[in-house]
């Protein structure tokens, strides 16, 4: 580990860093507390929760996006103020940690998965938007005129 950044194991134990300077600790700390947000903490079924969320994580650039720009904004914005903003909205694409069309990551972060942010919101939208239309195929019995044709010949 660099000096400076953080890393959160998936069950909640941070570890930032020695070295770098302050606000760089300040800022791997935040970020890994908002990680630590998302970590399932309550006992009861936690064997099979934290696993679950690790899944999500590994496996969707989307939800890898979500999460990683949100730890990073909340630790921008606390510790630069609101020029951090612009910092925090590009840091998962610009760390590696998801694509916009490419599936997988950068080759150090291989067990990262996922079909890329924009297959995936696609994917996202067409269930949320498109799940609750019904749609009807009606078929009328008989041959295609093309096909007709062909077996005149
Ligand atoms: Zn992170």
């Amino acid at each position: 580990m660099s000096p400076g950044e953080g890393e959160i194991s998936w069950w909640g134990d941070i570890k930032i860093g020695a070295g770098g300077t302050a606000s760089e600790r300040a800022l791997a700390l935040i970020h890994e507390k908002v990680h630590l947000f998302f970590v399932p903490k309550l006992y009861i079924f936690r064997n099979i929760r934290v696993p679950y969320r690790a899944g999500y994580y590994v496996n969707s650039s989307l939800f890898r996006y979500f999460e990683e720009m949100l730890a990073e904004l909340i630790a921008q914005v606390t510790v630069n103020g609101f020029r951090g903003i612009g910092i925090g909205v590009r840091f998962p694409l610009a760390n590696g940690y998801m694509y916009l069309l490419r599936s997988g990551a950068e080759p150090y972060f291989a067990g990262r998965k996922g079909r890329g942010i924009i297959i995936e919101g696609a994917g996202l939208m067409t269930t949320v938007l498109l799940s609750g239309i019904s749609f009807q195929l009606w078929f009328k019995e008989g041959t295609l005129p093309d096909a007709e044709r062909r077996s005149d010949q």
